[in-house]
């Protein structure tokens, strides 16, 4: 059986766990919780990166930082993962939900503007696939209606739009180190924030509402509670786990790179044939190579190729059903219809199996098996 996905073993993981429990520092913000807060500073250029617990509890900050509360609107696609929407809904605030462009799936920036209105506080973006959202046009609509710019980078990390780093637009960004994501430690996150107002309220928010951090780097005599908060500091175990990961960078992104590449190549003339569409990639943007999907002509054909994949030993899977059309998207006053482009693409779209060990052979089984499909017909 070829898995959709499959957890990569660094080279160094197993001896950075056994460091971090021999350097008798397992909980948050040990020494490999610092080297991963560095590198994601160094790797991304930002003043301030600090991993948490999961994306999304990085979320829940973001929300949490920005005061989003009872009455709030937040803009934000319906095809996205539920933390994205969970994040401020958790603070009693609304999600305002914008289609997406038929070409790179990300929410489209001309259907933002009529979605404003006295309420909107904030505009949530996801990078999907890694690939950019407009941020030109998002980023001037933001500044003109006095709105926060947040992005859920889950998939985008190292990815870039014209040139400047996905995660680095937004007065914060979210990143994602879940075991199917580029980078992983299983269960993990990372909250990057780029407004420097912003910098010490996300470390009191992140020990609990207390100035702790502050405490540890000397600057105050004895720390207590300040604000509100929680608890979002992984163990230092699991961000030795993240670290012997991000020393592999250059390896993981080239290997993906290969993967797509290979996937791109070897099924274009394929899905022309089928009325198959391979994922669109403006030249302007540097994708993350995250993940490679198909655009199958329909939901029946869809589900035709994820059964004749299964029967094959071949796992793939589809991919966010709106949020709009769920039970929590109904409550919320919307239902479907209302966003055409999204429950179009959610119902073709499909993953190919994309992760870092992945050998030749594997991924040559899988073209091989695909090649063979017939859209039309049986
Ligand atoms: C994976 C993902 C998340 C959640 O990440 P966790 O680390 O599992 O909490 C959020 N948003 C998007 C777009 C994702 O793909």
């Amino acid at each position: 059986m070829i898995p959709f996905n499959k957890p990569y073993i660094a080279p160094k993981e197993f001896d950075y766990i056994r460091q971090a429990i021999e350097g008798n520092h397992i909980s948050g913000d040990g020494p490999f919780t610092k080297k991963c807060n560095q590198f994601l500073e160094n790797a991304l250029g930002v003043r301030k990166a600090l991993l948490t617990t999961n994306c999304t509890h990085a979320l829940e900050m973001t929300a949490l930082l920005l005061n989003l509360e009872e009455g709030d609107e937040v803009i934000v696609p319906s095809f996205t993962f539920v933390s994205t929407i969970n994040a401020f809904v958790l603070r009693g605030a609304k999600p305002k939900f914008v289609d997406i462009r038929p070409d790179t799936l990300n929410i489209d920036e001309r259907l933002i503007e009529a979605a404003i209105n006295e309420h909107t506080k904030a505009i949530y973006v996801v990078h999907y696939a890694g690939v950019g959202c407009e941020m030109d046009a998002i980023m001037d609509i933001a500044q003109r209606h006095n709105l926060q710019v947040v992005e859920d980078n889950a998939h985008g990390f190292l990815g870039k739009y014209k040139g400047r780093l996905l995660g680095t637009f937004g007065s914060l960004a979210t990143q994602s180190f879940h075991e199917t994501k580029n980078f992983s430690c299983g269960e993990g996150g990372a909250i990057i924030i780029n407004n420097p107002d912003m910098v010490e309220r996300a470390e009191i928010i992140r020990e609990k509402g207390t100035n702790r951090s502050r405490f540890f780097r000397g600057q105050i005599d004895k720390y207590s509670w300040v604000d509100v908060g929680s608890s979002y500091l992984p163990s230092d175990i699991l961000a030795g786990v993240l670290l012997s990961h991000f020393e592999e960078a250059e390896f993981i992104q080239s290997k993906r790179k290969q993967l797509w590449d290979t996937y791109a190549a070897q099924l274009g003339d394929w899905a022309l044939e089928n009325s198959v569409k391979l994922p669109f990639i403006p030249d302007y943007c540097e994708q993350s190579y995250h993940m490679f999907y198909l655009l199958m002509p329909d939901l029946e054909i869809r589900q035709r190729f994820i059964q004749y994949l299964k029967e094959r030993d071949i796992l793939a899977v589809f991919h966010y059903v709106p949020l709009h059309t769920a039970d929590m998207g109904q409550y919320f006053g919307y239902q479907a219809g209302d966003l055409p482009v999204t429950e179009e693409y959610s119902d073709r779209l499909v993953r190919l199996p994309f992760y870092n060990s992945m050998s030749e052979a594997e991924q040559q089984q899988v073209i091989n098996i695909i090649l063979t499909f017939k859209a039309q017909g049986r």
